[in-house]
């Protein structure tokens, strides 16, 4: 499976799609590791790439605008400007050899910044798109996060450490998350509830998001190069 970093310059040559796995270094819990955001990122691009020989997985982004999670040690958060600055110039970097280029995220907490992205280079002509995953679950280090990552990387979920959180329904939840933090609202850190979570469960979801990530790589690979007009 190509990874950019793995490369040299010459064997770039043909264009590909890059895949930026975008997440976060943020608290998960007592039972799932920091990087939870950005494994899940880089899971479904590794994947992406081993069924599309046409992408290449670049370095992922670990940072991002955490601010709410900050209560927590661990938690390394570069806000909401700093985001997308990064993400901003890094499509327009590889705009330069890509055929396209696809942010795959999967934190949450960089929705505002990732809109802006949006806007910000909606009208500079780069062909790239940002792609989150569509799960329905709880919000954050629960049954679908921990499901996920005993899917991809079991050894590092502490299982017996893995109880439930605060289970209020997010959209409830978020002015509270907004004006306190996520520790006021959940001392573990945990929105939702781990305890049945699957690594079969996890399968399930990565192949849902894999299926969705390839419909946006497939788009992108089989669209030809813009024609010129025929002259009047
Ligand atoms: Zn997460």
């Amino acid at each position: 499976m190509p990874t950019l970093a793995g490369m040299t310059w010459s064997e770039l040559a043909s264009r590909p799609v890059v895949l930026v796995p975008v997440g976060a270094t943020e608290q998960h819990g007592p039972h799932l590791p920091l990087s939870t955001d950005t494994d899940i990122a880089l899971a479904l691009a590794q994947r992406a790439a081993l069924a599309r020989p046409a992408c290449v997985v670049a370095p992922p982004v670990a940072y991002g605008s955490s601010g709410e999670h900050q209560g927590f040690p661990g938690t390394l958060s570069i806000g909401l400007e700093a985001i997308r600055m990064v993400l901003v110039e890094l499509v327009r970097s590889a705009s330069s050899f890509a055929t396209a280029t696809v942010l795959v995220s999967t934190h949450g907490g960089n929705r505002a910044a990732l809109d802006e992205v949006r806007r910000t280079l909606g009208n500079e002509g780069h062909r790239f798109a940002i792609f989150t995953p569509t799960w329905r679950g709880d919000a954050h280090a629960g049954r679908l996060e921990t499901s996920l990552m005993l899917a991809i990387s079991p050894g590092r979920v502490r299982r017996p450490l893995a109880q439930p959180g605060n289970t209020t329904a997010l959209a409830e939840l978020l002015p509270r998350l907004r004006a306190e933090g996520v520790r006021a609202a959940s001392p573990s850190g945990v929105l939702g509830d781990p305890t049945g979570a699957s690594g079969g469960e996890g399968e399930e979801l990565l192949a849902t998001a894999l299926d969705e990530l390839l419909l946006v790589v497939d788009e992108f690979a089989q669209r030809k190069e813009p024609t010129c007009p025929e002259l009047l």
